[in-house]
């Protein structure tokens, strides 16, 4: 199942809301990814080599399925170049560049969902280089899976295969060429990525 649209919620963890000095949203602030910027069980990450400062935020991935239902689930990176993201925000810009690059999207394998109430209280982390840098659990969400799913249908027209990004928890960070990133979500899944950057494009004299 293609991948069209990938429904990203921001700040939905308070304290990562916080780490990057922004006011608590009262209703969810979603923003977009395309699909085409999802790789998907891939075990490589290549940043874009206009790149300067892309930090991971791990989070929880929902899929639809064809009757609109999530039976599905990932861990993905919302990759972000925090720099461009950061002078957008100052600027009121779309954040299109910093959040919807090539390979923006690094997503998981997928697992089954059977109830999504049993993944109300689960640990997400990250690691780079086996440091941990991210640590948070699912019930610390602003906005709870009902309620994000709930918000996107009702706003936006939702396809099969969509996948919804429900936020991420503090501790974000750059990414370096040569990296390797763990994720882990409690006793659903595991999934690793070597991260290297992509070479400038050499600029031929013109002969
Ligand atoms: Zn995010």
């Amino acid at each position: 199942m293609i991948i069209r649209n990938v429904w990203c919620v921001g700040r939905n963890y308070a304290d990562h809301a916080k780490e990057l000095g922004n006011t608590i949203p009262q209703t969810p602030m979603i923003f977009l990814k395309a699909g085409s910027s999802c790789s998907v069980n891939s075990t490589e990450i290549i940043l874009p080599w206009w790149t300067e400062e892309v930090h991971h935020e791990v989070e929880i991935a929902l899929k639809f399925s064809q009757y609109m239902t999530i039976v599905e689930g990932a861990l993905a990176l919302d990759l972000t170049e925090r720099k461009l993201q950061n002078e957008a925000k100052k600027a009121g810009a779309p954040w299109t560049l910093s959040k919807s690059f090539d390979g923006a999207c690094a997503v998981s394998s997928f697992f089954s969902i059977r109830k999504l109430e049993e993944f109300g209280d689960h640990r997400l982390r990250l690691w780079v280089n086996d440091e941990l840098r991210q640590d948070g659990r699912t019930s610390q969400m602003l906005f709870g899976f009902e309620k994000l799913i709930e918000y996107i249908k009702n706003h936006f027209p939702v396809c099969a295969g969509d996948l919804i990004l429900t936020g991420t928890p503090a501790g974000v960070g750059p990414l370096k060429d040569g990296n390797h990133v763990k994720v882990e979500l409690e006793n659903e899944l595991r999934h690793q990525w070597k991260v290297s950057k992509e070479k400038a494009p050499t600029v031929k004299d013109g002969a």
